[in-house]
C-alpha cells in the first residue's frame, strides 16, 4: 500500500478543531494532519490525537447540551472545521436510545436494557456518522470526488452525503449485495461499481486504485480519510452516555465488521472519562459477529492475538469482512475491559431480528440480529451480567435486508366478507 508523504507543518488554512496531529497506533510516531492513513515509520494505522487541555468540564457539558440534535453537538470533540454547521452535511446522529423493557423480560435482564437504534440515521445505518466526518475532512483537504469500498451501507451513506455536499461519488461494492443496499446506494445519482469478488477483494482493489493515477485526487472515506472517518463512531459512545444522563453503561454489545466502530466506541468512552463528563467506572465491551464471518470471535476464543482471515459466508453481509483491519485492537479492548467476542449462526440472527421486532417494534437489519443474538447467547452462557445496565447496538434497518426474513408475511388471505374472516379463526 502506498504511503503518502506529508508536509512537515499543518496547512494553516485547514481548521480541524481540537485535532492536534495524526498519531500511529503502533509506534506513537506523530505527523501533521493530512489525508494520510499509514505511519511512515512502521506502516501502522494512524489515528487522530487531540488537545483537549483548554476545556473546562461544566462549560463543555453546557455547550454540548445546547448544541444541535445531531452529531455536531460533539463538534468540540471531533476533527472537523469549526463552522461545519453552515456547510451542507447530512447531519446524522442523536438517534433513539430505546429502553427495551419487553426484550429485557424475554432475556431475563434486570439491570436495564437499551437498544441504541441507529437505523434512524438519514440513510438508515450507522455509516452516516463516519461519512459525515470524512466528507468534512475531504472538503478541508480539497478533494472533489468521494469514494469507498463498502459492504453496502457505506455506499449508500457516501452517495447521499456526496449528493448533498456537491461532491462527485464513485463507490465500489461486491456485485452480489442485497437489492435494498444496491438501490439505496444508486439512488443518489453517483457512480456505483459492482466488483466480482467479496469485500476483501473490493478493498484490495481500492488500495490499488488509490496509488494509481486513475484514483488521484479521490477521497476514499475508509482508506486515505480513514483516521477522520473512524472518529465518527465515537459519537455513538457520547450519545449513549449523554442519553443515560451522562452515565457510562456497564456493558455494550457492538457488531464487528472491520472492528473500527468498536475501537472508537472505546476511545469515546475513555475521552468522556478523561474530560470528567462521566464518572469513571469499569465498563465491558462485547463484540458480535456472524458465525459465517467470525475471524475475531475465533481468535478471541482461542486466545490468539493474531486474527486469521476467513472467507465470509453469512446473511449478515454488512459485517462480512473476512480480514478485519482493526481485529487485533478489538481483541485488546475485549480482553482489557473483561468483555468478550461471540458469534451466532444465520438462523440465530433471523430469530433475533424477529425477537427484537416482536418485543420492541424495531426492525433491524441482519447486523442488529447479530448483536441481539449474541446478547442472548452471552446471557445464556453466563458471560454477560443480566443485573447490569446493558446497551445493544442496532446499526441498520431491516428494510435493506428483507431477504433474510423472507417467508414472513400474511397471516391469512380471505374474501372481503365477515364469514370468510370468521373462518380464518382470527376473531
Ligand atoms: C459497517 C457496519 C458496521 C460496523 O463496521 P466496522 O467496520 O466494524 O466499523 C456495523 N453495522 C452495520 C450495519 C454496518 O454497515
Amino acid at each position: 500500500m502506498a504511503v503518502q508523504t506529508v508536509e512537515s507543518t499543518t496547512n494553516p488554512t485547514v481548521d480541524l478543531g481540537p485535532a492536534a496531529a495524526l498519531s500511529c497506533r503502533e509506534c506513537g510516531h506523530r505527523v501533521p494532519l493530512g489525508p494520510v492513513f499509514a505511519c511512515e515509520e512502521c506502516f501502522g494505522p494512524l489515528e487522530i490525537a487531540y488537545d483537549f487541555s483548554a476545556y473546562e468540564t461544566e462549560e463543555l457539558r453546557k455547550k454540548i447540551e445546547s448544541g444541535p440534535a445531531n452529531i455536531w453537538r460533539y463538534a468540540p470533540l471531533l476533527p472537523v472545521p469549526a463552522d461545519v454547521a453552515d456547510k451542507p452535511n447530512i447531519n446524522p446522529g442523536w438517534t433513539k436510545l430505546v429502553k427495551a423493557d419487553n426484550l429485557a423480560r424475554e432475556l431475563g435482564v434486570t439491570g436495564g436494557l437499551y437498544v441504541k437504534d441507529d437505523s434512524g440515521n438519514p440513510t438508515h445505518s450507522f455509516k452516516d456518522r463516519v461519512v459525515a466526518q470524512a466528507i468534512e475532512a475531504a472538503r478541508a483537504f480539497g478533494f472533489t470526488t468521494l469514494s469507498c469500498s463498502s459492504t453496502g451501507n457505506l455506499a449508500g451513506a457516501v452517495g447521499a452525503a456526496a449528493a448533498r455536499a456537491g461532491f462527485r461519488s464513485c463507490v465500489f461494492i461486491p456485485h452480489d449485495l442485497e437489492q435494498g443496499k444496491v438501490v439505496m446506494a444508486a439512488i443518489y445519482g453517483g457512480d456505483l461499481v459492482g466488483i466480482e469478488g467479496n469485500y476483501d477483494d473490493v478493498n484490495r482493489f481500492c488500495s490499488e486504485l488509490i496509488g494509481d493515477p486513475a484514483g488521484e485526487g479521490w477521497g476514499f472515506v475508509n482508506v486515505n480519510l480513514r483516521p477522520y472517518y473512524a472518529e465518527g463512531s465515537k459519537t455513538l459512545a457520547y450519545e449513549i452516555c449523554e442519553q443515560l444522563g451522562w452515565r457510562l453503561p456497564d456493558q455494550i454489545v457492538v457488531p464487528i465488521a472491520s472492528g473500527s466502530q468498536l475501537t472508537k466506541i472505546d476511545k469515546g468512552l475513555k475521552e468522556l472519562i478523561q474530560l470528567g463528563l462521566v464518572e469513571d467506572k469499569p465498563y465491558k465491551i462485547f463484540g458480535a459477529q456472524a458465525e459465517g464471518c467470525s475471524p475475531v470471535s475465533v481468535a478471541f476464543k482461542e486466545g490468539h492475538d493474531v486474527v486469521r482471515p476467513q472467507k465470509p459466508d453469512t446473511i449478515a453481509k454488512s459485517l462480512a469482512i473476512g480480514n478485519p483491519a482493526d481485529g487485533p485492537y478489538v481483541l485488546d479492548i475485549a480482553r482489557r475491559t473483561a468483555g468478550a467476542v461471540e458469534d451466532v449462526t444465520d438462523d440465530q440472527i433471523v430469530d433475533a431480528i424477529k425477537l427484537l421486532a416482536r418485543t420492541e417494534g424495531i426492525f433491524a437489519e441482519t447486523a442488529g440480529g447479530v448483536t441481539v443474538g449474541v446478547t442472548r447467547k452471552l446471557i445464556e452462557n453466563g458471560v454477560l451480567d443480566p443485573t447490569k445496565t446493558t446497551v445493544v447496538l442496532n446499526t441498520g434497518d431491516g428494510l435493506k435486508t428483507l431477504d433474510a426474513v423472507a417467508g414472513t408475511g400474511l397471516t391469512a388471505t380471505i374474501r372481503p366478507n365477515l364469514d370468510s374472516f370468521r373462518e380464518a379463526g382470527l376473531a
